[in-house]
C-alpha cells in the first residue's frame, strides 16, 4: 500500500490541486511550475489539517516527519538552515484554504529568527537595523497570530518608542531602537504566556504549523464560511516559504497589485507598494502606499518585469489576478496570485472585455458571474439633484462603489444590534479587521480612517457588494468617546451620514438615493444570457409601476399578480372591508360594485404596460386577519359605510376571527362561500382586457385560482368564471382568448395533481404556501425559530428562502409529473419566494418547467440563474 502523502513540494503541485494544496499552494505550485521567480517552499496540505482534527488535534509524527524532509531539502536547495547561527533560513508560514477565507490566520513571517539567528542575519546581511526590524516583526506576528496576544500591546510600546525620540515613521527607528523594542516585545510574551519566547525554531515553526489548523475553527472563520456557503470539513493547508525580504532598505520593498481595476474593471494595472516594508504594513494601513504606476520610476527593471509578469499571470488563468510581490534589493518576486476579488460591475466588465479578447467564450462569461451578485447593480445610487445639495464632510479612498445612508455606529457589535431593531447603521472604524465581519454584513456601509485600497476594510466590502470609504484621514475617529470629529464638526453615535463609495464622499445626513441605469457591458452580458437560457422569466407584480420595472429588468410577463394587493390602498380598503364584513349577499354586492371599476382600470393599466406579453392575474387571496379593521375609529366609519352598528360590526369581526387566518377562509374557499366575489374579478378582467384590446394591444389574460387542494374546488369555480366571461365576450361580440389555471401550493394539490391538471389550462407553483404546509411552519411565525434551525445545522437553508428540494421540491416534482401525465401540454410555472432564488432555478430548470417568476429585482439574477443552469445541463 502508497504510504499516505501530507507534504508537497512547490515542485509537486499545479493550479488544480486546491482541494489538498488550498488555493494559496496550489497557485504557488502553479507558478513554480511554469517558471516564474516563486521563493521556494512546500505545503502541509488539508488532508494532514483534517488527520490533525480526526487525531484530536495532535500533529502525528508520521506528519511531522514528513514536515521535517521537505524542511531539510529546502535547507540543502538554499544552503541556508532554519536557527542556525551562520547562515540562518527564515520562513514565512501561511493559512491557505480552498477558498480564500479572511476571518483565519493569514501569515507569520520571519519565523526562525531568535536572540542568536537575528545576530547572524545582521551579519551575512550586513545591516543590523534590518535583522532586529526583521525579528521585532516575528516576535509581534507571532504572538498575536499564533498566540492570540492582542497586537495593540506591542503596537503601544512601537508608538511610545516613536514617540519619545520624535519620529513620525517606523523606518525612522534605528537597530539600537529596534533592540531595545526587542527586549520588550519578549517581556509582553513572558507576562502574556507565562513562557520565554520561544527560541527554538523548530518548536516556532510546529507551533505556527498547529496555530494555521486551529485557525480553521475559529469563530470568525466558522462565521466567513457561514455567510459564504463554505463547507466546514474542508480543513486548511499551510504554506512554508522560505522568506524574501522587502525591508531590507530603499532598494527594497513589497506591494499587492490587481491586473485590472477591481472597482470597476477596467484594464490597468491596480495596486500599491511601500518601499523598504513586508507585506503586511500594505494591508495594514501603517504607512500610506504609493501607487503601483509609480515603481517605474522607483525601480524601473523590476516594475518592467512585474509587468510582464502580470500579464504572463492574466493569460495564463485567464481572468484578472490579484498578485503579492516582494522585491528584495532590486530582485523581484511573486508570493501570491489568485483570481481577483472584484465588484460586480468589475466583474461584468471584466468577463465581457476578456469575450471581446476572444481569452474566454461567452458560456464562461456567463458562469463567471454570480447571479446574486447582480444584486449590487440593482441598488440604488445617490440621485444626482440631492447630491448637489448634500455637504461633503471628508472624502477618503472610494475603496467600493455603491451608496449607503444610516446612523454611525463604532463597533461590529453595536451596527448588529441596531440592525436587529430596523435602523439602517454605518460602520465606522479607525481600520477594520475580520472580527467586524458580522457588522459590516448588517452595515449600509463602512467608513474607515485609515487603510489602503486593498485595507481589510476595501477588500471585504468589495466582494460583499457594499460601500466603502476607506482612509479618510481627514477625520477624526474615536471609538472610545464614539463619535467622529474634525475641525469643524462632531458626529456622535446615532447620527446619520452617507457614504459614496464610488467618489468617496462622506455626506452629513441622509441622502436621497436613485434607481440604477443598466447599460453598456451589462446588456451585452444579459444578451448572452438570454440567448442560453432555456426557460422563461416572468415576474410578480401588483401594480404597473412593478411591471414597468419588471419589464425594464428583462421580465417576459407577469407570473403573478396578487388581486388582493391591489387593494391595499388607503382609499379602496374601506370597500374591501366592507365585502368582507358584509352580513348578506345584497351588502356584498353593493361593495363588490364600488371594486368592480377600480379593478378593470387597474388590469387595463397592466394590459397596456405589458404590451402583449402574458399576465397572469390571480383571484382574491385575502388572509382575512390581514384585511379586518382594528382600531375604533375605521370600525366606526365602516359602520356610518354599510348602514350598520358599530357592535354589529365587532360581532363580524369576532365571527370572523380565526385560529389559523394562514389555513383558514381563504384563496378559493372565499369564492367557494362567496361565489360573487371572484365573478365580479372574472367581469373586471375581461372587461379591462376588451377595453385594451380595443385600444389596439393584444391580450390573453391568465386568471388563476389559488389555494386549490381538491379538484372539485376547481371545476365548480371554473365554471362559473368561464360562463361570466363567454357571457361578456359574445355580448361585446369580441375575440378574447383567456385560460383559466390553478395554483399548485396545497400539498394535496401535489398529490392529485392528474385530476387537478383535468380541469386546469396551466399549473403555478405556489412554494410559499407550498413550504408552508410541507413543514407545517407558518409563514408569519418561522422566522422566530427558524434562524436558530440554520445556525444548529437542522436545516441547511431557509426553506422559505432557498428551496428545500428533498421534501418541497419532492412535491414539486409529483405536480409536475402528474399534471404532465394526464395533460401533456399542460402550462407549467412557479411564483413563490424561489422563482428568484439560483439554486431554486436550477431545480426548477431541470424539472422541465415553463417559467419562473420572481419580485422585479431578481428578474435579472433569475435571468442569469437560468442560463448558467442551461450551460450545466443542455437540453
Ligand atoms: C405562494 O404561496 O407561493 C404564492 C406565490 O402565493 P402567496 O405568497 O401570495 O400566498
Ligand atoms: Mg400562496
Amino acid at each position: 500500500m502508497m504510504e499516505a502523502k501530507y507534504v508537497y513540494g512547490f515542485n509537486e503541485g499545479n493550479k488544480d490541486m486546491k482541494s489538498l494544496l488550498g488555493g494559496k499552494g496550489a497557485n504557488l505550485a502553479e507558478m513554480t511550475k511554469i517558471g516564474l521567480p516563486v521563493p521556494p517552499g512546500f505545503t502541509i496540505s488539508t488532508s494532514a489539517c483534517n488527520d490533525y482534527y480526526d487525531n484530536s488535534e495532535l500533529i502525528r509524527d508520521e506528519i511531522i516527519k514528513e514536515i521535517e524532509n521537505y524542511l531539510k531539502s529546502l535547507e540543502e536547495n538554499l544552503n541556508k538552515k532554519l536557527g542556525c547561527s551562520k547562515n540562518p533560513l527564515l520562513l514565512s508560514v501561511r493559512s491557505g484554504a480552498v477558498f480564500s477565507m479572511p476571518g483565519m490566520m493569514d501569515t507569520i513571517l520571519n519565523l526562525g529568527l531568535n536572540d542568536s539567528s537575528v545576530l547572524a542575519l545582521a551579519n551575512a546581511t550586513q545591516n543590523e537595523r534590518f535583522a532586529y526590524d526583521s525579528y521585532r516583526r516575528f516576535i509581534q506576528m507571532f504572538s498575536d497570530v499564533a498566540m492570540g496576544i492582542p497586537k495593540y500591546k506591542f503596537e503601544n510600546v512601537l508608538d511610545d518608542a516613536k514617540e519619545s525620540k520624535g519620529y513620525k515613521i517606523d523606518t525612522d527607528l534605528n537597530s539600537e531602537d529596534l533592540k531595545e523594542i526587542v527586549t520588550k516585545y519578549k517581556a509582553i510574551y513572558k507576562k502574556e504566556i507565562k513562557q520565554d519566547f520561544p527560541q527554538e525554531p523548530k518548536d516556532q515553526l510546529m507551533l505556527a504549523i498547529e496555530a494555521v489548523f486551529k485557525s480553521w475553527n475559529n469563530p470568525r472563520a466558522a462565521v466567513y464560511r457561514k455567510l459564504n456557503d463554505i463547507p466546514h470539513n474542508l480543513g486548511t493547508a499551510v504554506n512554508i516559504q522560505s522568506m524574501v525580504f522587502g525591508n531590507m532598505g530603499e532598494s527594497s520593498g513589497t506591494g499587492v497589485a490587481f491586473t485590472r481595476n477591481p472597482s470597476t474593471g477596467e484594464n490597468k494595472l491596480f495596486g500599491e507598494f511601500l518601499i523598504n516594508a513586508q507585506g503586511e504594513d500594505v494591508v495594514a494601513g501603517i504607512r500610506t502606499p504609493q501607487d503601483i504606476s509609480s515603481l517605474k520610476n522607483v525601480m524601473p527593471k523590476a516594475y518592467d518585469e512585474f509587468v510582464k509578469i502580470t500579464s504572463i499571470l492574466e493569460n495564463h488563468y485567464k481572468d484578472m489576478q490579484d498578485i503579492e510581490f516582494t522585491i528584495e534589493r532590486e530582485q523581484l518576486y511573486i508570493l501570491q496570485t489568485r483570481n481577483g476579488k472584484r465588484t460586480t460591475t468589475a466583474a461584468i466588465n471584466i468577463a465581457v472585455d476578456l469575450v471581446n479578447d476572444n481569452i474566454i467564450d461567452e458560456k464562461e462569461a456567463i458562469m463567471r458571474i454570480e447571479p446574486k451578485q447582480l444584486d449590487q447593480l440593482l441598488h440604488p445610487s445617490f440621485e444626482s439633484k440631492a447630491l448637489k445639495n448634500a455637504t461633503v464632510i471628508a472624502k477618503g479612498l472610494p475603496a467600493s462603489p455603491g451608496a449607503g445612508s444610516g446612523k454611525v455606529y463604532f463597533n461590529a457589535q453595536d451596527v448588529v444590534e441596531a440592525k436587529g431593531r430596523g435602523e439602517e447603521a454605518i460602520l465606522v472604524r479607525l481600520e477594520t479587521s475580520p472580527e467586524d465581519i458580522e457588522g459590516m454584513v448588517c452595515a449600509q456601509g463602512i467608513l474607515t480612517a485609515r487603510g489602503g485600497m486593498t485595507s481589510h476594510a476595501a477588500v471585504v466590502a468589495r466582494g460583499m457588494g457594499k460601500c466603502c470609504v476607506a482612509g479618510c484621514s481627514q477625520i477624526k475617529v474615536d471609538e472610545y468617546n464614539k463619535e467622529i470629529r474634525s475641525d469643524d464638526f462632531v458626529i456622535k453615535e446615532g447620527e446619520y451620514i452617507s457614504l459614496d463609495g464610488s467618489s468617496g464622499c462622506v455626506y452629513i445626513g441622509s441622502v436621497k438615493k436613485t434607481d440604477v441605469a443598466l447599460t453598456g457591458s451589462f446588456e451585452k452580458l444579459m444578451n448572452w444570457v438570454d440567448k442560453y437560457k432555456d426557460i422563461i422569466v416572468r415576474s410578480n407584480a401588483d401594480n404597473p409601476r412593478d411591471a414597468a420595472m419588471a419589464i425594464k429588468f428583462g421580465a417576459q410577463g407577469i407570473g403573478l399578480c396578487r388581486t388582493e394587493h391591489m387593494f391595499f390602498d388607503e382609499d379602496r380598503i374601506p370597500a374591501v372591508r366592507e365585502m368582507i364584513l358584509s352580513n348578506t349577499l345584497e351588502q356584498r354586492l353593493v361593495a363588490l360594485e364600488k371594486l368592480l371599476p377600480m379593478q378593470r382600470e387597474d388590469f387595463v393599466a397592466m394590459f397596456k404596460v405589458m404590451d402583449g406579453k402574458p399576465v397572469n392575474i390571480r383571484l382574491l387571496d385575502p388572509p382575512l386577519h390581514e384585511f379586518l379593521p382594528h382600531d375604533d375609529e375605521s370600525i366606526n366609519h365602516l359602520a356610518k359605510v354599510m348602514g350598520l352598528q358599530v357592535s354589529e360590526i365587532k360581532r363580524r369581526i369576532i365571527d370572523l376571527d380565526e385560529f389559523n387566518p394562514m389555513l383558514g377562509h381563504r384563496g378559493c374557499r372565499l369564492a367557494i362561500t362567496f361565489p360573487e366575489i371572484y365573478e365580479m374579478q372574472a367581469k373586471a378582467i375581461i372587461q379591462g382586457a376588451i377595453e385594451a384590446s380595443k385600444e389596439g394591444i393584444k391580450v390573453t389574460p391568465e386568471i388563476m385560482i389559488p389555494l386549490v387542494g381538491e379538484v372539485k374546488e376547481l371545476k365548480v369555480i371554473k365554471d362559473m368564471i368561464k360562463e361570466t366571461v363567454d357571457n361578456i365576450i359574445a355580448a361585446e361580440g369580441v375575440n378574447i382568448p383567456y385560460t383559466i389555471g390553478t395554483m399548485i401550493e396545497i400539498p394535496r394539490a401535489c398529490l392529485s395533481a392528474d385530476e387537478i391538471a383535468q380541469e386546469a389550462d396551466f399549473f403555478s407553483f405556489g412554494t410559499n404556501d407550498l413550504t408552508q404546509m410541507t413543514f407545517g411552519y407558518s409563514r408569519d411565525d418561522a422566522g422566530k425559530f427558524l434562524g436558530e434551525y440554520v445556525n444548529k445545522e437542522l436545516l441547511e437553508k431557509d426553506p422559505f428562502e432557498v428551496l428545500d428540494q428533498k421534501g418541497v421540491g419532492k412535491l414539486v416534482k409529483m405536480g409536475v409529473q402528474l399534471g404532465r401525465s394526464s395533460k401533456p401540454n399542460i402550462k407549467l410555472g412557479i411564483c413563490g419566494e424561489h422563482g428568484g432564488e439560483p439554486s431554486s432555478i436550477e431545480f426548477f430548470y431541470n424539472l422541465g418547467l415553463n417559467y419562473v417568476s420572481c419580485s422585479p429585482f431578481r428578474v435579472p439574477i433569475a435571468r442569469l440563474a437560468a442560463a448558467q443552469a442551461f450551460i450545466k445541463n443542455p437540453r
